[in-house]
């Protein structure tokens, strides 16, 4: 049973699409009414390609609904294995501009949010303990961060703050819950395609000089997040916690050295 958070479109669909693939259960989380018919595609398309999971609206900036959706699908199914705290958001302005609420609001989704939803799961995971048929680990947090959990990024200072501040989030965690078996690493994607960065490669133009970011020479798709978070949330990966995997085509290789710089 995997809960991905803000699973309506883009990465998190992804992950939920290659989790389930995998024969996890999984939770198609949507923040609110208006994306309930695209949370509906994402798990009608899992189910049409053989895999099982069910809707769950939860803001994951509210602490109420976050307990709510877990009860909910504990109550359902038992327990709860993975937590991948996909959901984010960006409000981006010049730092003089930018007001309190477009800080709070990207602060409250994108850090609170992976704060309420990591402590759900673990409550969870300590009160279940490992269950050996099913993963030598009591449970897997998966924290979706970014490369600008390191590079630095102007006009984008809530959001880059945010993903700061999930790498400690993950690494203290990681330290305080590995003795229970529970394992969190993140994944800090590079440029994917999906709704958060569209004007930044929906153009020829845009996508061209995006690439000059990327050696790789390619710009990411979801299906390269997906396959990672699967990684890290099985057993193949059991040794692995604290750990940050860049997925990004080498975007934080410094790539303006390339040519000395
Ligand atoms: P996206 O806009 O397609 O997806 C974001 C999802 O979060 C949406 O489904 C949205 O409904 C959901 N969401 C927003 N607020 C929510 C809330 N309060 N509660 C629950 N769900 C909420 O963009 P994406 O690129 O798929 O982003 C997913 C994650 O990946 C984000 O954390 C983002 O920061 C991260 N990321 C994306 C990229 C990229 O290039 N696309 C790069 C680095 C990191």
């Amino acid at each position: 049973m995997a809960i991905i958070t803000g699973s309506s479109s883009g990465i998190g669909a992804a992950v939920a699409a290659e989790m389930a693939r995998e024969g996890a259960i999984v939770v198609v989380n949507y923040p609110n009414d208006r994306e309930i018919e695209m949370a509906g595609k994402v798990l009608n398309d899992i189910k049409a390609s053989g895999g099982n999971g069910i809707l769950q609206r939860a803001d994951v900036s509210k602490e109420d609904e976050v307990i709510n959706m877990f009860a909910a699908v504990i109550r359902q199914f038992g327990t709860v294995d993975i937590l991948v705290n996909n959901a984010g958001i960006q409000k981006d302005a010049p730092f003089e501009q930018m007001t309190l609420a477009d800080w709070n609001l990207v602060m409250n989704v994108n850090l609170t949010g992976q704060f309420l939803c990591a402590r759900e799961a673990i409550r969870e995971f300590l009160r279940r303990g490992i269950v050996p048929e099913r993963s030598r680990a009591a449970g897997k947090i998966i924290c979706m961060s970014s490369v600008h959990q390191v590079i630095p990024w102007a006009g984008h200072v809530n959001y880059a703050t945010s993903k700061g501040g999930i790498m400690l989030l993950m690494k203290s965690l990681a330290q305080e819950f590995a003795p229970k078996k529970i394992r969190i690493n993140s994944i800090a994607p590079g440029a994917i395609k999906t709704n958060i960065n569209r004007s930044a490669w929906d153009t020829p133009e845009a996508e061209s000089k995006l690439l000059e970011l990327i050696p790789y020479a390619r710009v990411g798709i979801p299906e390269d997040i997906g396959r990672t978070a699967v990684w890290l949330a099985s057993d193949e990966s059991d040794y692995v916690t604290g750990a940050t995997i860049f997925v990004d085509g080498g975007m934080t290789l410094f790539p303006g050295f390339s040519t000395n710089g």
